[in-house]
């Protein structure tokens, strides 16, 4: 299957580009990825513009900054905003997979939440890079933080480490 993504998943991680380092910081993203214009939500680009707007992150201004990026992609998903205000995290964690084959056109995702205060997050066929892994990390605490929740979120498998798939364990 051909690895495409909507254009609203670039727009949300260049708008964290520029939260972080302004505009100056998105021109040189862009120039350094050879990217120009802008990306339209609904339209569908190659997921290697996404792996490498996070490698240009990772490489020019740390690899920290990945799981911070997640974060902010959770709490700025138009379609799960009028959610967050009442939701616990698991009744947001649950509309993730739908979200989630909404904006990418390969792998799939999956919510497992029928323990208390544990919600398990597995990503098959999706990540390739590390980078890649460190972001949806973040899109795990990023369930936690914007319901107000405290609690941890742990890897407990990897795909790029030849595991079936990456598999998060949100824990609250
Ligand atoms: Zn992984």
């Amino acid at each position: 299957m051909e690895r495409k993504i909507r254009g609203s998943i670039l727009n949300s991680y260049m708008a964290y580009v520029t939260k972080k380092w302004g505009k100056d910081g998105k021109r040189l993203c862009m120039s350094d990825i050879g990217l120009w214009g802008e990306f339209r939500d609904g339209n569908y680009y190659q997921d290697a513009i996404r792996e490498n707007i996070l490698r240009w992150m990772s490489r020019e201004k740390g690899e920290e900054y990945l799981r911070e990026c997640g974060k902010f992609i959770v709490s700025n998903l138009g379609i799960l905003s009028w959610l967050v205000r009442f939701a616990d995290p698991k009744t947001l964690a649950s509309k993730f997979p739908k979200n989630f084959s909404e904006v990418y056109s390969y792998g799939r995702m999956e919510t497992i939440t029928d323990k208390d205060n544990e919600i398990i997050i597995r990503l098959f066929d999706v990540n390739r890079i590390k980078e890649s892994c460190d972001v949806w990390h973040g899109v795990c605490e990023g369930a936690l933080s914007v319901t107000k929740t405290p609690g941890t979120v742990e890897k407990t498998k990897c795909a790029v480490d030849g595991d079936e798939c990456c598999e998060y364990r949100i824990i609250y």
